[in-house]
């Protein structure tokens, strides 16, 4: 069943922002700030998938968990249907999480080893009170058949079942509760290639007939290519272009989207895909290099680029760069 109006923005994330204080080294460890997610903003349409593309650190998976509140963001707003998601408490944060649910990456981590699968699928229904044992019970049944698995599962484990039903399992217990969006974070990366398309399709399926809005962490550019309607580039810590997945692709305005691409140019996952890898190493988060955090791997670079940070240009109503190639005179 498809709800809302496709150009209506149902999820809305500003300037969303998250910390950690860690310690490090040995045996002398040193406190480390690291900025993991830095004034991210974006907003997801009703029924779309919004990618979030990185490479590993650069806070796509922190930015999912915070706007969830898995994870408490330092400051940001984040509103679903107009709703404060970060203000909520008691019952209306109880209402949120049931329109907002996560699929994890390692479905066999996220699965309790010793509950079995018809009490893992039942357990959200019940604390939600979506009904009495039998009408639970049937919606097990139910929910197992929209991802593709036997009744019989329900009364099976975890270790029974291969990652890609496991992954399926995931995402069941996830639509146990009718949500309208769900984070997927990294949900088929654990997958081989052959299983990640299954998934993908079960998930773009799930999207036409239920009518849900996705966030898609990944740091495989052809997944979001394939899967997304739009997406933002990640680079730690911050959104550094965002926009339509193709035009995004096809025309990247950042040179780090550039690169990812070029590392990354099969648009199917159905075929071998190629994970990110670049030149260079990401610098760390708890170190940031001055100006555009990019410079040091940037084959653009300019002297203003070492010292300044650049502003976010809105390209076009729907596209958006942080680039001194693209601010009036390399401002
Ligand atoms: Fe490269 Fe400069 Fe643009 Fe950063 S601001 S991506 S260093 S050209």
């Amino acid at each position: 069943m498809a709800s809302g109006n496709a150009t209506e923005t149902v999820l809305s994330v500003k300037g969303l922002s998250k910390t950690f204080v860690t310690k490090r080294g040995f045996p002398n460890p040193v406190t480390v700030t690291v900025r993991a997610v830095d004034d991210v903003s974006f907003a997801v349409r009703a029924g779309e998938a919004f990618g979030l593309v990185g490479e590993s650190g650069c806070g796509k998976s922190t930015t999912g968990r915070a706007l969830l509140r898995l994870i408490e963001p330092d400051r940001g707003a984040v509103t679903y249907r107009g709703q404060d998601v970060l203000a909520a408490s008691g019952a209306e944060l109880r209402a949120l999480r049931r329109k907002l649910q996560i699929v994890f990456q390692d479905p066999y981590a996220s699965l309790n080893p010793r509950r079995g699968i018809g009490e893992t699928l039942a357990e959200p229904m019940r604390v939600h009170k979506m009904g009495d044992r039998a009408q639970i019970a049937e919606r097990v049944k139910s929910l197992l058949a929209e991802v593709g698995l036997p009744p019989s599962a329900a009364d099976k484990y975890p270790h029974e079942f291969s990652g890609g039903q496991r992954q399926r399992i995931g995402i069941a217990r996830a639509l146990s509760v009718d949500p309208e969006l769900i984070v997927a974070d990294e949900p088929v990366s654990a997958l081989d290639v052959s299983i990640q398309a299954q998934v993908l399709l079960l998930l773009r399926d799930l999207q036409a007939r239920r009518g849900l809005s996705y966030v898609f962490v990944a740091h495989d550019l052809g997944v979001v290519r394939f899967f997304c309607q739009s997406v933002a580039v990640m680079y730690l810590g911050r959104i550094v272009e965002s926009g339509p997945v193709e035009e995004v692709f096809n025309q990247p305005a950042h040179p780090y989207t550039t690169v990812l691409r070029q590392a990354s140019p099969v648009p199917d996952p159905r075929a071998k895909s190629i994970a990110v890898r670049i030149e260079g190493e990401v610098p760390s988060a708890a170190n940031p290099p001055q100006g555009c955090h990019f410079h040091p791997r940037c084959p653009n670079a300019m002297p203003v680029c070492k010292t300044v940070y650049p502003a976010w240009t809105q390209l076009t109503p729907t596209r958006g760069v942080a680039c001194h190639l693209h601010t009036p005179a390399g401002s």
